[in-house]
C-alpha cells in the first residue's frame, strides 16, 4: 500500500488533515475532503498566506522526488529537533493504516506530529 505523508503540500487532490488550532495544534479532520478548487478558494479566504501555514494536508509519499527522503523521511526527524516530544493519547488523524511518520516511529511520531506546521 502507498504510504501517505502527513505533512503534505496543498495539490490539487490532497486529502486535508487537520487545521492549526489553539497553542499551536492541530485538531485533526478525520475522513477529511479532497482539496477541489472550490474547497481551496474557500480556504484561501480564511488565512493570509500559504494554506500550508494554517492546514495540514496529507499526501502519496513522494520518497524520491521529495528533499527528505533518503529511505526514509527526514522531516520526522526535523519535526522533533523543532518541537517537543509531547506523549498523549493517540490522535484521531485518520490516516494511520497508510502513514509514512507511524511506519517510522509508531506512537513517538504521533507526539510531536500535531505540533508541525508544514510552512512557518
Ligand atoms: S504521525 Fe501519527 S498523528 Fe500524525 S498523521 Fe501520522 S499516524 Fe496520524
Amino acid at each position: 500500500m502507498k504510504a501517505t505523508c502527513p505533512s503534505g503540500q496543498a495539490a490539487p487532490g490532497a486529502t486535508l488533515l487537520g487545521i492549526m488550532g489553539p497553542g499551536g495544534r492541530v485538531v485533526f479532520t478525520p475522513h477529511g475532503p479532497s482539496l477541489t478548487e472550490d474547497l481551496r478558494t474557500h480556504l484561501e479566504s480564511q488565512v493570509d498566506g500559504p494554506l500550508e501555514t494554517r492546514y495540514r494536508f496529507a499526501t502519496p509519499c513522494a520518497t524520491t522526488g521529495c528533499a527528505f527522503w533518503d529511505g526514509a523521511c527526514r522531516a520526522l526527524d526535523a519535526a522533533h529537533e523543532e518541537y517537543p516530544t509531547a506523549m498523549a493519547a493517540l490522535p484521531e488523524c485518520g490516516i494511520r493504516d497508510t502513514c509514512r511518520w507511524w511506519s517510522q516511529e509508531g506512537p513517538t511520531a504521533c507526539a510531536v506530529c500535531p505540533q508541525v506546521r508544514t510552512r512557518a
